[in-house]
């Protein structure tokens, strides 16, 4: 009755994983994107660029290699875009390439161009060269993710005022930046262009970063930023960008004028379900595009779902992929648990952070009772090694029945490390196994035995003193 049991808008994470999980069943399938967008979001204009991007800057300016070598070590002196850039089209590149052939492998039909609803089961595909045709699916699932909200007022023009979009597209490093928004993307991309030489101002209108983080880290962050020469502007609002031949000057509403090559904007991220003609399926977007749906991410029409950055947080690759494989079998009526409310969330900084669980801040608001058992990168062998004398693990333990409450951790490999902790946790293990498991020597995850270690050693001590 229908052309495909199962039709996804939009090839980011969340939508090729619904796609997938829907072929592996057995279901007729087609993916609706953009000829030059294939991947999405994530691997053509967000994350895989930004971290290949990061990847290159740590390797081509032997950041991570001075505390061994010396401060005035670089594996190449004048970085131009173009050594960065061949190594994230490379990237970019295979990525689409995999995304491809894993879609052909499975029987997924590609179909070039941009979705809009017709009526509940049937989707309007321009093309490229702007012709019209229809396909009709039992099941959609919508997974259109998000563009960078451009603020009004604010004059983008890829040169000087750009977003995170626009900011892959620079002719050359700039000497000084200003990053407006100190969220992940702001406080990435600041990294980034600290690392490569650039004076990079962050102005923030709150006054604290990364608030979901816990404190004690996000300061370790801060204090390794400024290092690289970050000015942080906390409390303040850029007012205006007034754009000069040779660069511009952000007017913040205090009356500081910063000079700038490049101001970028990271304000945040707008729906793209806006675009969709949702009213002819009967649903709506909200003011930011985004769509509401329910624990199996069908929407208020039922065979309807929606995945991904278009339902708004935690919106990561990470968890829209989830979300995809979920609703897609939940759209195939294939048992399907709920999503585990235990994600990991990584920030790719320099140094990066990762964390599972509970900040100290949660847990002391909750009035949860915890012990902090610590271990220093520079205390492990490894950390020696790779030269990270900054880095650190710390494990929050509940006193009464010692399981892991949150794990945090800044430096070298943190994204990595962090899924020790998360299996613990999700295995509702506890710090004993930390402490009895032997781990490989030298690593950086023997970080775990020793912070269990010092959290158990604390414990102890006051289980002993006299009541
Ligand atoms: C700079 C940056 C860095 C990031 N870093 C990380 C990170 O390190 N880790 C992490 O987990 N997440 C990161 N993210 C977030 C991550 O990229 C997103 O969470 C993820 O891409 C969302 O996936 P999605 O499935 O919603 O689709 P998206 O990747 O957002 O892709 C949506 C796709 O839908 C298509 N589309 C839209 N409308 C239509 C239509 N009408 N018809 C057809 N197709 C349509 C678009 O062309 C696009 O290709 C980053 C994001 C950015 C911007």
């Amino acid at each position: 009755m229908y052309d495909f049991d199962l039709l996804v808008i939009g090839s980011g994470p969340g939508g090729q994983k619904a796609a997938v999980a829907a072929a592996k069943l057995g279901r007729r399938v087609a993916v609706v994107e953009r000829v030059d967008m294939v991947g999405g979001v994530c691997i053509n204009t967000g994350t895989i660029p930004s971290k290949t991007l990061r990847e290159a800057v740590l390797y081509l300016t032997g950041l991570s290699q001075r505390e061994t070598y010396g401060q005035s070590y670089r594996l190449k002196d004048d970085i131009t875009v173009a050594d960065l850039a061949a190594r994230t089209q490379h990237v970019i590149r295979r990525e689409i390439d995999v995304i491809r052939n894993q879609l052909s492998r499975n029987r997924i039909r590609l179909i070039g161009g941009t979705g809009r609803f017709a009526d509940p089961h049937t989707i309007t595909v321009t093309d490229h060269n702007g012709r019209e045709s229809s396909v009709t699916a039992a099941k959609i699932v919508i997974a259109v993710g998000t563009r960078p909200a451009r603020p009004a007022g604010v004059a983008f023009d890829e040169r000087t005022v750009v977003d995170s979009d626009g900011i892959l597209n620079l002719e050359q490093v700039p000497n000084s930046m200003v990053v407006v928004g100190a969220g992940v993307i702001g406080i990435e991309y600041a990294s980034m262009f600290a690392a490569l030489g650039t004076k990079v101002t962050v102005v923030e209108r709150r006054d604290r970063m990364l608030d979901f983080c816990d404190l004690e880290i996000v300061e370790a962050l801060k204090y390794h930023l400024r290092d690289l020469a970050v000015t942080f502007r906390f409390g303040e609002a850029v007012a205006s960008v007034e754009r000069h031949p040779r660069g511009a000057i952000a007017v913040l509403e205090s009356g500081k004028r910063i000079a700038a090559d490049t101001v970028m904007y990271s304000a945040g991220r707008q729906g793209t379900a806006d675009a969709l003609s949702l009213e002819l399926a009967g649903l709506s977007a909200d003011s930011r595009g985004r769509i509401k749906v329910d624990e199996w991410f069908r929407s208020d029409v039922p065979h309807i779902y929606a995945v991904g950055d278009v339902i708004g947080f935690p919106a990561l690759a990470s968890t829209s992929m989830e979300q995809g494989r979920l609703a897609g079998h939940h759209a195939c009526d294939e048992p399907v648990r709920e999503l585990s409310q235990q994600q990991p969330i990584g920030i790719y900084s320099i140094p990066e952070i990762s964390f599972i669980g509970r900040t100290e801040d949660e847990l002391t608001a909750a009035r949860v009772p915890f012990e902090v058992g610590v271990a220093r990168y520079r205390e492990l062998a490894r950390g020696q090694i790779i030269g990270d004398s900054y880095g650190m693990l710390k494990l929050l333990v509940s006193p009464s029945d010692r399981s892991l409450l949150g794990v945090h951790i800044f430096g070298t490999d943190a994204t990595e490390l962090v899924h020790i902790g998360q299996a613990v946790m999700g295995c509702n293990g506890s710090v004993d196994y930390l402490v009895d498991a032997v781990f490989n020597y030298p690593t950086l995850a023997e970080a775990y035995k020793v912070a269990a270690l010092d959290a158990m050693n604390k414990l102890r001590h006051i289980a002993q003193l006299p009541q």
